[in-house]
């Protein structure tokens, strides 16, 4: 691979953006190209929440360490970019599981303890029912994933990265096996060393246009906001049938489990049930109104994993649940692989050959 590659990322959501601001940095000629606006589809309509409390198998935890640490160093390289390091009360399992739970992550090197009553009502006074044990992990956070997403996408091209919106690519191109580009909806033929795709679940339908399987699914999550209230919660809370955190704007944004509410067939009701929920939740809950729900679909590769790294020739994948907590270590490893042929072994187990028949 030549020095200053052209990388062509499909995609302007989280993963995208991520993707294309390693290349540039990295010193490739980049070129970004989202077929709606910037900011993504599922991204903007995230709870975005930075954590390694969810998932499994061990792997995957210490891939989702590794990106909070990465959170951290990107930070203060990209303006604008906010991230509120405001930490993570989970007490969404029975006790005996609870207990477990954190002394498995505790073991694994995460931030994370158990406490009690007092430290409960101490770090989040507003709970009308609070726990009598939490989980309480002080190295969680949130963005506010579509301002964060825009900054980190302006970054990119403040280091010359250049983005297309609006603008749908309808084919892979390929010639001899290789992937040599894409064309977009308009009939434009763009070419470059390497392709990206960072196009979450639309990513199958891209790959499958050069052979390629990605086998992904996106189901529907529903989030709901309340209109913005004085400040009321410190942090991220995760309790069973709910978690909550407050948006900078005074907003409460709320969901009934970490991949949001199933919508089902009426989202109306299940956005006013998780109202309810949210009301009965705080202390002067009754107060608060509907601001509004949103419905995203997440990216969900079929054993739930990450999938990253080299697809067909020319090509290379990105596509992720928990894109928001994934984004910095993903961008890296992808940009990495392109500019240096050197695969981070944090990515062992994560490429596209584990589903190989
Ligand atoms: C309800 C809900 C709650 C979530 N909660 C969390 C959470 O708490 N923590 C967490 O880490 N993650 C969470 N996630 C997951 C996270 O939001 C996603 O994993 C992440 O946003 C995926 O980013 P992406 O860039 O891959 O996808 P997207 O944001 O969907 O971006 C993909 C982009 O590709 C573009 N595209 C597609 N096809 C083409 C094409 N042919 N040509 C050009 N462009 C194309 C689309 O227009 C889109 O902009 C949640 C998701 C949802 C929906």
């Amino acid at each position: 691979m030549e020095a200053n590659p052209h990388v062509i990322v499909v995609g302007g959501g989280i993963i995208g953006a991520s993707v294309a601001w390693h290349l540039a940095r990295g010193g490739a000629r980049v070129t970004v190209v989202e077929g709606a606006e910037r900011g993504g589809l599922a991204t903007p309509r995230s709870w975005a929440w930075i954590n390694a409390s969810w998932g499994h198998p061990e792997p995957y935890i210490r891939l989702r360490m590794q990106s909070m640490a990465e959170w951290r160093t990107l930070q203060p390289e990209v303006p604008g970019l906010d991230v509120n390091w405001c930490g993570g009360l989970v007490w969404d399992l029975p006790d005996a599981e609870l207990r477990a739970f954190v002394a498995e992550r505790a073991a694994q090197g995460y931030d994370i303890r158990l406490v009690e009553a007092d430290e409960v009502a101490a770090l989040e006074p507003a709970l009308s029912n609070p726990p009598r044990i939490a989980a309480h992990s002080p190295a969680e956070g949130a963005i506010e994933p579509l301002e964060a997403t825009m900054a980190i996408l302006a970054d990119a091209e403040r280091r010359g990265a250049r983005v297309i919106s609006g603008q749908p690519v309808d084919r892979i191109l390929s010639e001899s096996g290789q992937v040599v580009g894409v064309r977009l909806a308009d009939g434009l033929e763009i070419r470059g060393d390497q392709v990206v795709l960072a196009t979450g679940a639309t990513t199958a339908t891209l790959a499958a246009q050069v052979g390629v399987r990605v086998p992904v699914d996106d189901p529907a999550g529903l989030l709901v906001s309340t209109k913005p209230v004085p400040p009321l919660l410190n942090g991220l809370v995760v309790g069973p049938g709910l978690e909550l955190r407050q948006l900078r704007d005074g907003r409460l944004l709320g969901s009934g489990h970490y991949a949001g509410s199933d919508p089902g067939t009426d989202p109306d009701a299940v956005a006013a049930a998780l109202l309810d929920a949210i009301r009965a939740g705080v202390k002067g809950g009754e107060r608060l109104e509907l601001h509004g729900y949103t419905i995203g679909h997440r990216p969900v590769p079929s054993d739930g994993l990450s999938i990253i790294g080299p697809a067909a020739p020319g090509l290379h994948v990105a596509v992720t649940h928990s894109g928001v907590t994934l984004a910095p270590v993903i961008g890296r490893i992808v940009a990495e692989e392109i500019l240096t042929g050197r695969r981070d072994p944090i990515a062992d187990g994560f490429g596209l050959d584990r589903f190989a028949p």
